[in-house]
Formats: structure tokens, sequence, C-alpha cells
């Protein structure tokens, strides 16, 4: 029910769940079975080992790994299925390499750093990648995202200035869903909903805005 008032809060967007740290720990196989009864389709992991839980209990969803792989780990993550969300170039060359050689793209998530200063490619290297048909053709983007880093203080002048820094990296994407919204931007921001909300603790009935 929560998941379905998040989705409901950004009604032009599509809902996708965070299921990291054991679901908040809620646990990771009943949180999963729960929100794929629910209809989501969508669900993030932190780590690869808490994809292959989380598409064993749900294989109908696309499931994504938010730390992507470590150098040379490309194999075991396509064999699973799994989606990682790639945030550095040596990462995403390894990954377009791998598809190369399978003789077809795999699917992927780009992740860029507008502001976290956490995980993802700088919007230079973002915006030269996106220069790069070359890569981009060994690639399949299923999603562009970002991460916001003040979303639960919904005033912060950060968020308009990422939200901004975002689409601008976006449009250098064309055709690539975009997603920026953790729980509180979902909540409170709906300039942060572009095509898909990634909620994590709010799903979980946890205080998402300050
Ligand atoms: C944890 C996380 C989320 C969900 O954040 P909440 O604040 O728990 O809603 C979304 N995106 C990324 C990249 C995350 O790491």
């Amino acid at each position: 029910a929560n998941w379905r008032d998040l989705g409901a809060a950004a009604p032009t967007a599509a809902c996708a769940a965070v299921i990291k740290g054991d679901a908040y720990g809620v646990g990771l196989e009943p949180a999963a079975r729960a929100l794929a009864a629910a209809g989501c389709r969508t669900i993030f992991t932190a780590q690869i080992d808490e994809g292959v839980r989380a598409q064993r209990v749900v294989p109908e969803a696309t499931v994504l790994v938010l730390n992507g792989f470590p150098p040379g780990g490309a194999g075991p993550v396509a064999d699973q299925g799994l989606v990682p969300v790639l945030g550095c170039l040596e990462e995403l060359e390894e990954w377009a390499a791998l598809g190369r050689a399978r003789g077809r793209p795999l699917p992927a998530a780009l992740h860029v750093d507008t502001g976290m200063n956490r995980l993802g490619l700088t919007p230079e290297v973002a915006a030269a990648v996106a220069a790069r048909p070359d890569l981009l053709a060994d690639l399949h983007l299923v999603l562009l995202m970002s991460h916001l880093a003040c979303a639960d203080e919904p005033a912060h002048p950060l968020n308009a200035r990422q939200c901004a820094d975002f689409a601008a990296v976006r449009a250098l994407f064309p055709g690539v869903p975009a997603s920026l919204a953790n729980s509180a931007a979902t909540l409170a921001l709906p300039s942060a909903h572009f095509d898909l909300v990634r909620p994590g603790i709010a799903v979980y009935g946890g205080v998402a805005v300050h």
C-alpha cells in the first residue's frame, strides 16, 4: 500500500522500489514478493548478491544493482540477467566490451553525479560518453539516473540545481528514460519525478521529508 501511495504521488512517472540493506531491515524476500504482488516491476538493490536474491523471488521484475560490479566482474552480472548501474567510465567500457563479445548490447543504467558526490560519472564524462557513438552502440541504456543530496529538505537550493543539471545531461541521451527521485523527492519535489521514481525508506513506512 505504501508503494502504491508513492506511485500515486508521482502520477506521470513509473514507480520502482529500492530494497537495499535487506529492504531497510524489513527482509529482502518478503519485501520483493509484496512489491511484485502490488505491481512493482523495477527493483533496485545495492549489491549483486541482493540482486540475485531478488531475482530468484521475483523473476518477472527488472533488477538493477546500484553499486554495479567490481573490475573484471561484468560476466557473472550479465549471466544472472541483472542490470548494473554503471558509475565510472572503466565499468561502462567493460560492460560495452562484454556486449560486443556476446553479439548484443547488454542492458545497463548510467549514473551521473550531479551533486551527491558519491557514485556516478561527472556530467563532463557523461557528455563525453554521449559523444561516442562507438561506445553507445555496444550498450543498451535502459535508464539515466542521478541521486539528490538534500531531497529531505525540499526547499534546499541544491535540489533545483541538481534537477537542472540532470535535465541538461538527460538531453544528451535522447530516448533513454530518466530517474532522479528518492522517497523524499517522490513525495515533495515533483520537478524531480522524470520518468521513474526510486523510493526506498518510504516504501517501508519510514519518514522521508523533514
Ligand atoms: C537509497 C537510494 C534510493 C532510495 O532512497 P530513500 O531516501 O531511501 O528513498 C534511491 N536511489 C539511490 C541511488 C539510492 O542509493
